[in-house]
Parts: structure tokens; C-alpha cells; sequence
């Protein structure tokens, strides 16, 4: 019988890692992509990275600095699930890219260093994840290194991040001597990924003997402590946000792998309802919807394609239909999706809620579109941060202007970089979040286009995207502030202040102007 639209939804689950860099989140992605067989051999997501550094000048940066700048999806299938883990940048300069794509999944993998504990970025990416309801499974890794104490790491958890922790495994041994994990609930041991079934054992003394007889002692007491110390795992909680399960592993080593993808599977959410501006969308709704989170242009240097990576939300997207783009109202043909595999892309004949593909587009598509089946809606909830970073372009060869409007243009649709355009005529404003992504635009400007570029200091050094609730006190501030007002990429307007102080001045002044550092694409 052919799977109904509700039994293809339920089977899938959509999700990102977060980590703080060096915790292990290419290790473990490596391994999961192993399980979905995705990949042959671990070692190619690395490899893949460096071949696509050769292709292209502008990734130098990539790796001059040794870190990844690029955000792929990956799909892979293990037993009946159909996994789609979205990968986000490493470095904070991009962080702009790591919070729009954790619009797009369902739920996280926290990987923490097992020695290191919380660290900065992770605390600031599970903020995120809560501020979205995001659920959260955690992964210890590292075991096999000198690791804190189990219950240190455990309790950081429920401090920092303000959730209630479940060891649903417990590490046996630790550094050297760390040979696999205790199932708590189960009972049962599994010494390494490749064992695909659990071995049951009669309780934690049995298990002890695995490790060096001066250890034993000690760890079958905490093993014991560990039963009885915390609550029972509620995948209600879990769900909502409050309770995240834990398990211990070693990326490296092939432990705890494949319990991170049953729990996935297990207790993990399926596609969630998305809300849009008219109504929630139910990921079973027979009607086809999807957004775009990401743009990412030279997947292909020999055609310069630019791919729009859409997440499903609803129905089934079909290779050849026609949707409907919100933003413009006008159809487009979908050709060619693809879904993305470790090392290779291939045709999405059919795609249904919670699937990521790439749709090929020249410049159609931009961040936080809407597609649909025909119906007029658009998801909420994509950001756009106000940039703390805005510099003018400055152009060697001034007879360029006109190409470097398009190339800024270009940018500025894939996400790279805000592009603002003064109402008083000056030249244009471009804005980042992270100085990182200013090499990055200096980069492509020269390879892609042929422009080389400077940046030189604006006058400004914030932005407030300004509204109000009746149009003409928005017209009465637009003109009274000609040259301190510019327009976005759709048109909207920001208002550029000098500073913190020129900011708050100015709205204390204007208490009608609504200044907002956070838009939502629309
Ligand atoms: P990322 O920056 O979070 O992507 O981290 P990587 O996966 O690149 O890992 C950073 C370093 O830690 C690399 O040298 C890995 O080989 C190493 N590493 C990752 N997982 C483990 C692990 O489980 N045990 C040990 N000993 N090293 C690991």
C-alpha cells in the first residue's frame, strides 16, 4: 500500500547540531551520515569541505581561518526514519546563519565537551533553541578523554541552561578506561555503535566488571545513585522544551552514537506546525507550503546557480509543479529540487513536511519566501538581526558603480550581508552582524565579479528597523531624519544612529517610532 501523507510525516525528523567549536559536532555528523549510509567511510564531510575549498577563492578565508563557513543540509534514512540534520556555521560572525536555520528544525543535539562543559557558544545557541521551543537532546562527548565528573556535567546542565536533565545512559569508565555506556532505564549495556542491539546484565555490578578492578567499586555505587537520583524521562517534558534526555559517547569511537539516533527516532519530534500570517499550518495539511532559510550560491562554480534551501512545511512538493511565491505573487516552475546527501545531490521526486531541498533559482528566491500550492500565506518567524556592523563600499574603479549595485544586490538576497540604501542619495550602507562576513564580501566581490573593493567607516554604528502605528508620523520622522533614514532590501526603513546615545535620544524624542533590532522576513 502506498504511505499516506500522515504516515510520510511522522516517519521524519528534521534537525540541527549545536556545539560550541572543537566539541566534536563534524565527528559526530560524520557518524550519524555512517549510519544513514550516507557516506562510506567517516572522513568525507571533512574531505568534501576541503574539495569545495579548492573550488572556490573566496572559502580561502575558510580556510586560512579553519572554520566552516558554509551551511548544508544532509539527509540521510536509518531504519524507517528519514533524517534531514541541517548544519550550521561554527563561528559566532555567522551567527545570523545558525538562528535562521534553527527556524527550520524540529529539534537540536547539543554536543558538550565532556571535559569542557558548557561552553559560551552552545549556552548562546540553546537560547535560541528555547526562545523557539526547540527540544533539546544532549550528547556528552569525549568520554574517552579525561572527562568531568558525570554528575558535575549533568548539574551544569540543569544550572546553566535551567532544564531538567535525564541520564538515560551512563558512561562506563571514563579517559582510558572508557569502554561504552549503561542503558539506565533498560538495564543493558552497549559497548560500541556497531553493536546494534542492546545486551541486557543484571544490574550495575555486572556492568563494573568491564572496568579496572580499583574502579569497579566506585562506579557501580554511582550507576546506582544515577537510577535513583533523577527523575523518570517525560517525553512530554521533553517535547515542551523542558527536559532533555543525556547521553555520554565519544564520537571518535564509534560510542553512543547510534543512541542518539534511536532517541531521534524514538522520542523525537515530528515536522511541526508552522505558523504563517493567516493561520497555523498543520505538517499534515494536504496542501504544499514551504519557506526558504538559506540562499547559498557557487554549490557549483561551473554554473553559477544559486540554490534557495526551502523546508517543507505542509503537503507534498513535487518535482515540475508550479508554486506560488508569496513576496511577488508570481509561479515558478520547480524543476529541479534536490535533496542533499553527504556527497552527492539528487532530484527530490517528492518531498513532504520537515524534508529540506535545494531549489535552483537565478536570484527568484530569498531568504524568509514562502511558496505555496497556490494559496496566499507567509511564514513568520525567519530573522533578520539589525547589523552591528555598517561600513560604506568603496570601489577602486569608480566606473563599476553600477555593477557593484548589482553585485550588493546579489549579496545581500543570498544573506551575506544587509544592504541599505540611503534616502538622501548617498552611496550604499552594508551592515553585518560578524566582521568575518565583511572578508567574506570583499572575497566574492573580487572572485565572482571582478570588484575590488574597500570599506570605509560610515558615519553610523547601529540600525533600527522604524514603524509606527499610523503612517503618517512614520512620513513626519522619515523626512524630519532624510539623512539618517535608509531603506532595506524590501524597502523598509531603518533608521542609522551615530551611536547608543544618538539612539536613545532620538526615540525618547519620537515615542510614536517603534525601533526594533530584530525583523522577522515577511
Ligand atoms: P567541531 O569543531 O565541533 O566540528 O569539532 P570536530 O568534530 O572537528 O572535533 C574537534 C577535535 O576533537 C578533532 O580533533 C576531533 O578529532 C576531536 N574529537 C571529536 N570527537 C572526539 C571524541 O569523542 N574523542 C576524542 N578524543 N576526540 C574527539
Amino acid at each position: 500500500m502506498p504511505e499516506t501523507l500522515a504516515e510520510a510525516v511522522a516517519r521524519r525528523r528534521t534537525f540541527a547540531i549545536i556545539s560550541h567549536p572543537d566539541a566534536g559536532k563534524t565527528t559526530l555528523t560524520e557518524k550519524l551520515l555512517l549510519f544513514g549510509g550516507a557516506i562510506q567511510l567517516a572522513g568525507e564531510v571533512k574531505a568534501k569541505k576541503d574539495r569545495i575549498q579548492t573550488r572556490s577563492d573566496w572559502m580561502k578565508i575558510e580556510r586560512e581561518r579553519g572554520i566552516s563557513v558554509v551551511t548544508s543540509v544532509m539527509t540521510f534514512e536509518y531504519e524507517d526514519t528519514v533524517f534531514n540534520l541541517l548544519d550550521t556555521p561554527g563561528h559566532e560572525d555567522f551567527a545570523d546563519d545558525t538562528y535562521r536555520t534553527l527556524t527550520a528544525v524540529d529539534a537540536a543535539i547539543m554536543v558538550i565537551d565532556a571535559a569542557k562543559g558548557i561552553e559560551p557558544r552552545t549556552l548562546k545557541l540553546f537560547e535560541v533553541c528555547r526562545m523557539r521551543d526547540i527540544p533539546i537532546i544532549t550528547f556528552v562527548n569525549k568520554m574517552d578523554r579525561e572527562a568531568r565528573d558525570t554528575f558535575e556535567i549533568i548539574d551544569e546542565v540543569a544550572e546553566k541552561l535551567a532544564l531538567d536533565p535525564v541520564p538515560m545512559t551512563w558512561p562506563i569508565g571514563q579517559g582510558k578506561s572508557f569502554v561504552g555506556t549503561y542503558h539506565l532505564r533498560d538495564s543493558a549495556i552497549r559497548l560500541g555503535d556497531s553493536e546494534r542491539e542492546l545486551t541486557k546484565v543484571n544490574g550495575p555490578e555486572v556492568v563494573a566488571e568491564k572496568l579496572p578492578e580499583h574502579e569497579r567499586q566506585d562506579w557501580a555505587e554511582m550507576a546506582e545513585l544515577a537510577i535513583d537520583g533523577y527523575p523518570a524521562f517525560s517525553r512530554e517534558a521533553f517535547l515542551e522544551g523542558h527536559m532533555t534526555p543525556v547521553y555520554f559517547g565519544s564520537a571518535l569511537r564509534n560510542n553512543g552514537v547510534r543512541d542518539l539516533i534511536h532517541a531521534l527516532s524514538e522520542f523525537g519530534p515530528p515536522p511541526r506546525a508552522q505558523v504563517a500570517d493567516v493561520r497555523t499550518v498543520e505538517a499534515t495539511d494536504p496542501k504544499m507550503s514551504a519557506f526558504v532559510f538559506k540562499i547559498q550560491a557557487n554549490m557549483d562554480p561551473n554554473h553559477r546557480d544559486r540554490i534557495a534551501f526551502v523546508r517543507v512545511c505542509s503537503g507534498e512538493l513535487k518535482r515540475g509543479m508550479k508554486a506560488r511565491l508569496s513576496r511577488t505573487g508570481k509561479q515558478m516552475g520547480l524543476t529541479a529540487p534536490q535533496f542533499f546527501f553527504a556527497s552527492q545531490r539528487q532530484l527530490a521526486d517528492t518531498a513532504y513536511a520537515g524534508d529540506v531541498v535545494g531549489i535552483p533559482n537565478h536570484g527568484a528566491l530569498r531568504i524568509g519566501d514562502t511558496l505555496t500550492d497556490g494559496e496566499q500565506l507567509v511564514f513568520q518567524g525567519v530573522p533578520n538581526f539589525a547589523p552591528e556592523i555598517l561600513r560604506r563600499v568603496r570601489l577602486e574603479d569608480a566606473m563599476k558603480a553600477k555593477k557593484l549595485k548589482e553585485a550588493l544586490q546579489q549579496m545581500a538576497e543570498e544573506g551575506v550581508v544587509q544592504l541599505f540604501t540611503p534616502e538622501d542619495g548617498s552611496p550604499a550602507i552594508v551592515g553585518v552582524v560578524g566582521a568575518l562576513q565583511l572578508d567574506v564580501l570583499k572575497e566574492r566581490l573580487k572572485a565572482e565579479y571582478g570588484l575590488p573593493v574597500s570599506f570605509e567607516m560610515a558615519r553610523f554604528s547601529i540600525c533600527r528597523w522604524i514603524s509606527a502605528e499610523k503612517a503618517a508620523d512614520l512620513d513626519k520622522f522619515v523626512s524630519s531624519h532624510r539623512g539618517d533614514i535608509a531603506r532595506d532590501l524590501d524597502g523598509d526603513p531603518v533608521f542609522l544612529a551615530q551611536d547608543g546615545f544618538s539612539l536613545n535620544y532620538e526615540s525618547e524624542r519620537a515615542p510614536e517610532i517603534r525601533m526594533i533590532a530584530i525583523k522577522e522576513y515577511h
